[in-house]
């Protein structure tokens, strides 16, 4: 097994025979299965897809950005997918607000700057 030097070594040795350190690079590293999609991520890019007003995108970005974290610390696959989650969280709140000004701007524009947004106009008045 190689030293924390990088020297190739018997994996019976105590020492390495090169640089003499004690010390090796742990063969569970090698063994260890593949690590597993962060649930966070997934979490960030389904909430990005599903939007729900823009309070999908809100958690969206908070789970992207929570995986991102856990995924630097712990070594899990979903980077990918946590950006996705991040840039679509983005893009759904950029899309809220347009719609948001858009919609006042259709409100402004109609004939009764007095009326309230929800009023209802009865016989024609
Ligand atoms: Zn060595």
């Amino acid at each position: 097994m190689p030293c924390t030097n990088g020297h190739n070594n018997f994996d019976d040795v105590p020492t390495c025979r090169i640089c003499g350190v004690n010390t090796f690079v742990a063969p569970t590293v090698v063994l260890q299965a593949p690590p597993e999609n962060n649930g966070m991520a997934i979490a960030s890019m389904v909430l990005g897809i599903v939007w729900v007003y823009g309070i999908g995108s809100i958690l969206a970005l908070v789970f992207g950005y929570q995986a991102k974290r856990e995924i630097a610390r712990s070594g899990q696959r979903g980077s990918g997918m946590a950006t996705a989650g991040i840039v679509l969280g983005w893009v759904g709140i950029a899309g809220l607000i347009l719609a948001i000004s858009l919609w006042f701007t259709f409100i402004h524009s109609v004939p009764f700057p007095t009326c309230p947004s929800n009023c209802v106009h009865v016989n024609g008045s």
